[in-house]
């Protein structure tokens, strides 16, 4: 059988339920297992990145949406009266966190 990925190979996905995501992907290691018949399911997972309260420097916890996709806050900075919590997603381990609407799913 001819694999489909190999260690080092490069390509490309693109998630697209109305606000498009595109991935650039590198496979990393090739796992061996033995064929069993029995179906296979492959997950991936990347460490989360770290990211910085866009007001204060704590970990932030959220996204803010309402001007740009670049302000993240922590939770004391999110309830700031003045802030319109209809713009606020919270940060996920996902490349679609901070996408309109995208709250995290199962493993993230
Ligand atoms: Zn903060």
């Amino acid at each position: 059988m001819k694999p489909i990925l190999i260690p080092g190979n490069s390509f490309e996905y693109i998630y697209d339920y109305g606000s498009t995501t595109e991935l650039r992907l590198k496979a990393g290691e090739q796992v061996r297992i033995k064929n069993t018949g029995e179906a296979i399911i492959v997950l991936g997972m990347n460490d989360p990145p770290a990211w910085t309260c866009s007001e204060c420097g704590k970990p932030a916890t959220f996204h803010y949406n309402e001007e740009d996709n670049e302000t993240v806050l922590c939770n004391e900075c999110s309830e700031n009266p003045d802030l319109d919590e209809c713009y606020l997603l919270p940060i996920t381990n996902s490349p679609r966190t901070g996408v309109c609407a995208y709250e995290g799913g199962r493993y993230d």
